[in-house]
This record gives structure tokens, C-alpha cells and sequence, in this order.
């Protein structure tokens, strides 16, 4: 204790003062006037409790080894050393509710320091006094560990109290079990049993810390006749004002005695109970979120993995089919309902939330995975036939728009889970006509709008000069334009202004005609992995002809595909989003900006550019340079709202009647003030947020633009005869 600092020396001073002597003599009563028979039935129960607890891990692991092999890439120590600073920070359970993160705090550093406290009494008691004579349970470490612990339980009482308040009074809707892909009469529409689980989760905590205080109070009654005990009751100063509170109410010390005996086994055998259950209930999360956090893929829906050779067919069939990883993830989920707020499908009615998926895939694994006996066949009913599974109008529902993964503070990986149901409705063929007839003219033509490869280029023909075909001459820069902004007619416009503006800032570009395909993002995505893997294939190859340094795209879908997943395709390039790129150009002085534009602008995060690949920066700069002011929506960046047209979903019509995911954005937009420009970056973004615009019934209020298109209003070129301004 020598290295104590002044004021903790002071403080033993005094305390020394006041006990002379006595003060070694301080330590925790543990089974004082309990007789030999009852110890040994507490320790009965205690070895009890320890073999529920050990044989539920060995049900849990063994469950998770049932799952599909998986290697993980990198370093053990660096996700262990990742994971420990994500739990101990508290990152990701602070992020967007940082109420939910400070209580949540409490709770777990007040938790831990009980646990690792009652921990060491057991150590000193059961292990190192009696082999090896070594004692630390009092004296000063005793008396500022009471300190501590005392502290401790009032930080776990009063997060548990907090988290009461937002279930039982605030009524969060993310808290709601209330399910979109049920209706109300269902067995499981809001799961009432994890509501019950939720508030005996709370109730027995609190039990438990509430009854320690009291216990301690009437330990300090009890004994108040010795002083080396009684003299030192402030340094357990809850306990201490109880025991107050006791005395002037008239218990005696007999009657405390009583009392403290009775309330004893109570508080124990509640401790004993709550550690037996843990691997059974919710209390799990606390090792499995952290296992989740750990093996946690940061690029899980940005780069989604090829199936296993092993495999025989594509798509998870068989619960099994998810690897050990998945199924951890599954027990992972903490029910914050964050992902199911956050989801773009859920906030428009669809019969999606991401936290059911994970929820019924948990309850199945659970159902099928954790008896004694090897599982049957364990098959998932994807096609929405059985109750409790998940449906595939759920499925379909999704946009892939990561919002579910990002948001997740358990590191729970949604969006390959959903593509890999996917790519079994894929393969019995269990999808939309429309988006069967899309992925045939895919592979028919290359491109989704089932034109001739040769017309894929045609957009050039206005241009008023050449655009070099990078497989026939070398180039700075490729560009690659994907789908949209070759075809539609309205991106076409927004294609020839850009191909201008690089052609007036003397990039040296060219594209690759007609050897360039769809670029497959979104295809992987549905879940039709084969023709994805055509696609990745040909413009691999195609690239392979092509000299380059570097690629350029507008188009974001074909950007993440391109960065991230490319690679295991034997694809490793430098690729750059034209925001990022025309960023550069205006820093080189290579374009500069003649007219600023005073326009009132908000701009949409495209999910491909932003949450995929944290391309927030570059745009906002861009309309910065432009002298545009930027107002920003409330869901921006890594929280920004999907415009629907992800995972494919730009080839599934919306159910007739319902609200699309680009009117509930183009609405948030409108309730800016004076907003003139609604600036997207992407070309997919372009066409939803357009037509939202028109059938929200927001036309003439503002306009949406490409940022090409501001671009060029603020850098006057020389525009091709007939393009529009
Ligand atoms: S990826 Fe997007 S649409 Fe799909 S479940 Fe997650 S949040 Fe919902
Ligand atoms: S999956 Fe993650 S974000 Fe969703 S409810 Fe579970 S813990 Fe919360």
C-alpha cells in the first residue's frame, strides 16, 4: 500500500487512527454461525450449479460445431485485442443511443467487478488459504474492495433500473417483439416469452445486487458489537446507511442475526441459479456477443463469401449449412432491436425485420441442434410453409443495404445469412417472374437491360470526341460505367457530361466497349452466385486485355464488387469512385470551379459508396468546392436510408399500394426547408429517388440531381450536341 497516493493515504491514516491494531483484523464474514452441514449443502449446491453451467457451454459449443466448417483470415491476438477494446469501450453498444450505452455500462463494469470480487473471496477461501496459507481478504485491501464493490452494485442497480424504465414506461418501438412478417393472432407474432426472459433477466439481477446490500446491512447489525467490523461500516457505505436505516427501525442484533441467515441462502442460491441458467438464457451474450465481436468479418456484406466446394448445392437448405460462426451469431443477438429500427425494408412495411430472421433462425438451431442425438436433417423451410421459419416474401424483402450489419453492436453478419436462404430460393427457382426474366437476360446479353452488347457504348456516339477503348490502347484510367449509366436513357445524359468533363480535364480514359458486363453486384446479391460468378469472370478476363492504372466508375454497386470482391477473383485493382476522383481533380487544379452555385442541397449517402465503403467525405467536399450549402438529413451517412433498390430489388416490384423505401426517403427530404437540389451519386439513385419525387408528389418543390450534373453547372464545358442540361 505504500504507492497509495496522498489522498488514499490520508484516508488509511484516519481509518488506521480510529482501529489501531485492529485493522488487519477486518475481513469479509463468510460462514460465520453456519454449521458444518450447511456449508457443505451450500457447497452441494454450488458444485451443482457449476456442472449446469459447464454442461450448457459444452450443449452451446457442441451446437456450434455442428455448423459448417469456416478458417478464419488474420491474427487470433488481434481480434482478441479488438474485441477487448470494442467490449471494454463500449463503441458499438454507444452508438446512436448513447443512453442505452451508459446504462448498459453500468451494468457490465458493475457486474464484473461483483463477479471478479465474489470471485477472489472464493479463490482466497477455497484454493489459496487452504493450500498454500496465503490470505488477502483483509485489512486495507478488504476495506477499499468494499469501497469498490459497494460502488460497483449501485452502478448495476441503477443501469438495471434504467433498462427497466425504456421496456416498461419509454416503449421504445425497437424494443416491440411485434413482427412484420406475422399478423396479430399468430403463435409467434411478438414472442411473449422473450419478454418474460427480458424481465426476469432484469428482475433477478437486481435481486440479486438488491439483496447483497441487504445482507451486508444486516451483517453490520449483527455484528455491530465488534468494532474491528462496525468502525469500518463507511467504507460499505450503502450497507452502512441500510444498516442505519435497520437500527432505527429496531432490529436487533439477534434478530439481524436471523435475518442475515435466512436472506444468506436466499441470495446464494439465487447467485447459484442465475450462473446455472447462463448458458440457457439470455444471460448468454455476455461470452457469445463477445465471441460475435471477435470473430467479427468487417467486410461481411461488402464482400460475401463463394460457396464451399464441399457444398453440394448452393444456399443454406439445412440449418447446418450456416457455418459455426453464423450459428454463434445467432445466439449473439441481444434483441436491441437496433437492426430492426435501422432496417429501410422494416420502416416501409415489409414483412422484414432483421432481428426475426436472426431470432427464428436462433429458435430453430436451438430446436434442432442442441440434443444429444447427431440431427436429423434439420432442413429449412424457406419456403414460408411451417410456422416459426422464415418466409420468403421476408427473404425478398431485403435490400442488402448493410444498414442491419453496420448498426449491430454484437457484430451480428445479416446479409450473407439472408443471401445464402437466398441462393437456395434461387436455385428451386422460387423467385418473382420479373426477376427471373432479368437474371435470364443477364446472362443472355450481359446487361439487365437485355440489350445488344455492341449498343452498350452508344452514349459516345454524342460525344464530340473519341473515347478510347482501353483494350486497344493503353490508358491513365479505365472507366468502368456499369449497366445504368450505359443504358437508361436519363443516366445516359449524366454519363456523356462526365465522359466530358474528364475529356476537358485532360484524363487520359477509356472504357471497354462491348466486353464490358454487368458488373454482378447485385446479382451475387439475389443469391444467383453462378451467374455472378460469369459476370466477375468475363470483366476479369476483359480487364486482363486492358492497360490501366487505375479504374473509375459512377456507378457504386459496381464499385464495392469491384474493390472487395473482385480480388477472390483473381481481380486486384485501384479503383476510385468518381467522387473521390473528381475531388482530386479539383485539388490539381485540373477543374475549377467558374460559377458557384448558391443552391440549398441535401445529399443522399448511396449504401454502396457510404456504409459499404465509408465514401462520405469526397461528395460533401465536392459541394462544398461547388459553394452549394449542404443541409443534412437526419439519417445521413453511415445511418442513411436505402433508396430500395439493393439486393436486386430494383428488378421485384413493390407490392401495389405500398410505400417504397425512395418516398419515405424523398419525404424526409421535403421537410427541409427551402430545399432546392436532393443531390444523389449514384445512377440507380438517380431513377428511384426521381420517380419518388413524382409520385410523392413533391415535383417543383426541389429538384434531384446527379453531383455530375452540378459539377458541370459550376465547371461550364463544351457539352455534346443533344445532351441536357
Ligand atoms: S440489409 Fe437492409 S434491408 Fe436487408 S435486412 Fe438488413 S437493414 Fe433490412
Ligand atoms: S441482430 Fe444485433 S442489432 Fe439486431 S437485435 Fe440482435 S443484437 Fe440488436
Amino acid at each position: 500500500m505504500g504507492r497509495l497516493a496522498p489522498a488514499g493515504r490520508q484516508l488509511r491514516d484516519r481509518v488506521q487512527d480510529l482501529i489501531v491494531g485492529r485493522i488487519d483484523a477486518v475481513t469479509r464474514i463468510l460462514f460465520e454461525s453456519f454449521s458444518a452441514a450447511e456449508v457443505r449443502l451450500f457447497y452441494a449446491f454450488g458444485y451443482a450449479a457449476i456442472a449446469a453451467f459447464a454442461y450448457g457451454v459444452y450443449v452451446q459449443i457442441r451446437k456450434y460445431r455442428r455448423g459448417a466448417p469456416l478458417k478464419l483470415d488474420g491474427s487470433l491476438w488481434k481480434r482478441l485485442g479488438d474485441m477487448i477494446t470494442a467490449v471494454l469501450s463500449h463503441r458499438t453498444v454507444d452508438r446512436r443511443d448513447p443512453a442505452a450505452g451508459g446504462a448498459h455500462r453500468l451494468i457490465f463494469y458493475g457486474f464484473m467487478l461483483l463477479f471478479f470480487g465474489t470471485s477472489t473471496i472464493t479463490l482466497e477461501y477455497d484454493i489459496l488459504e487452504p493450500l498454500f496459507g496465503v490470505r488477502f481478504w483483509h485489512g486495507e485491501f478488504y476495506l477499499i474492495f468494499s469501497l469498490v464493490l459497494d460502488v460497483a452494485g449501485v452502478a448495476l442497480i441503477g443501469g438495471l433500473i434504467y433498462m427497466m424504465v425504456r421496456r416498461g414506461w419509454m416503449r421504445l418501438p425497437k424494443l416491440d417483439y411485434a413482427r412484420p412478417d406475422r399478423v396479430p393472432g399468430d403463435p409467434d407474432f411478438d414472442r411473449p416469452q422473450y419478454r418474460r426472459e427480458d424481465w426476469a433477466f432484469l428482475w433477478v439481477l437486481i435481486a440479486i445486487g438488491a439483496t447483497g446490500y441487504v445482507l451486508e446491512a444486516a451483517r453490520l447489525v449483527w455484528l455491530q458489537g465488534r468494532p474491528e467490523i462496525w468502525d469500518v461500516r463507511w467504507w460499505s457505505p450503502a450497507g452502512a446507511i441500510l444498516a442505519e436505516a435497520f437500527r432505527a427501525l429496531g432490529l436487533t442484533e439477534h434478530g439481524a442475526a436471523l435475518f442475515r441467515h435466512g436472506l444468506w441462502w436466499f441470495h446464494g442460491l439465487l447467485a447459484l441459479v442465475f450462473i446455472a441458467l447462463i448458458p440457457f438464457t439470455k444471460v448468454k451474450h455476455i461470452f457469445t456477443a463477445a465471441g460475435s465481436l471477435m470473430v467479427r468479418d468487417p467486410l461481411a456484406a461488402q464482400r460475401l463469401p463463394r460457396i464451399p466446394e464441399s457444398q453440394e448445392q448452393p444456399g443454406a437448405a439445412k440449418i447446418t449449412d450456416f457455418n459455426w460462426k453464423q450459428l454463434l451469431n445467432l445466439d449473439a443477438c441481444t434483441k436491441c432491436g437496433r437492426c430492426h429500427e435501422a432496417c429501410p425494408a422494416r420502416a416501409v412495411g415489409a414483412p422484414l425485420s432483421p432481428r426475426d430472421v436472426i431470432l427464428s433462425l436462433r429458435e430453430f438451431a436451438q430446436a434442432t441442434l442442441e440434443s444429444g442425438t447427431v440431427p436429423g436433417a434439420a432442413e429449412l423451410d424457406i419456403h414460408g410453409k411451417s410456422p416459426g421459419q422464415v418466409a420468403q416474401e421476408t427473404l425478398w424483402s431485403c435490400r442488402t443495404c448493410m444498414a442491419c450489419v453496420e448498426i449491430c453492436p454484437v457484430a451480428v453478419e445479416h446479409v450473407p445469412i439472408i443471401v445464402q436462404m437466398r441462393r437456395k430460393l434461387v436455385e428451386d427457382g422460387a423467385m418473382d417472374p420479373l426477376l427471373t426474366k432479368t437474371l435470364q437476360t443477364i446472362h443472355k446479353t450481359g446487361n439487365s437491360f437485355g440489350e445488344s452488347k455492341r449498343k452498350r457504348a452508344a452514349w459516345t456516339k454524342a460525344l464530340s470526341f473519341p473515347v478510347k477503348d482501353a483494350r486497344k490502347e493503353p490508358v491513365d484510367v479505365l472507366w468502368f460505367v456499369g449497366d445504368y449509366a450505359s443504358f437508361d436513357p436519363r443516366n445516359q445524359k449524366v454519363t456523356q457530361t462526365f465522359a466530358t468533363l474528364l475529356h476537358e480535364a485532360g484524363v487520359d480514359f477509356g472504357i471497354l466497349y462491348e466486353a464490358e458486363s454487368n458488373a454482378g453486384n447485385d446479382v451475387r446479391r439475389v443469391g444467383e452466385e453462378g451467374l455472378y460468378e460469369l459476370l466477375a469472370g468475363a470483366n476479369v478476363a476483359a480487364m486482363a486485355g486492358a492497360s490501366f492504372k487505375t479504374i473509375v466508375t459512377t456507378d457504386p454497386h459496381s464499385y464495392n464488387t469491384i474493390r472487395n470482391e473482385y480480388p477472390d477473383f483473381g481481380g486486384k485493382y485501384q479503383i476510385q469512385h468518381y467522387t473521390s476522383f473528381v475531388k482530386h481533380l479539383f485539388d490539381d487544379g485540373k477543374l475549377r470551379v467558374a460559377k458557384r452555385l448558391a443552391y440549398r442541397t441535401t445529399f443522399h449517402d448511396p449504401c454502396h459508396l457510404g456504409r459499404f465503403n465509408k465514401g462520405y467525405e469526397a461528395p460533401r467536399d465536392v459541394l462544398k468546392l461547388l459553394g452549394c450549402e449542404l443541409v443534412e438529413m437526419g439519417r445521413s451517412r453511415a445511418n442513411s436510408f436505402c433508396c430500395g433498390a439493393g439486393g436486386g430489388r430494383i428488378w421485384i416490384p413493390d407490392p401495389v399500394g405500398s410505400e417504397k423505401p425512395a418516398q419515405n426517403r424523398i419525404k424526409e427530404a421535403a421537410a427541409i426547408p427551402d430545399l432546392e437540389v436532393y443531390v444523389v451519386s449514384c445512377p440507380k439513385d438517380l431513377t428511384m429517388f426521381e420517380d419518388a419525387l413524382k409520385t410523392t408528389g413533391n415535383e417543383g418543390k426541389f429538384v434531384v440531381k446527379e453531383l455530375i450534373e452540378l459539377i458541370r453547372e459550376a465547371v461550364p464545358v463544351r457539352l455534346p450536341e443533344g445532351t441536357a442540361v
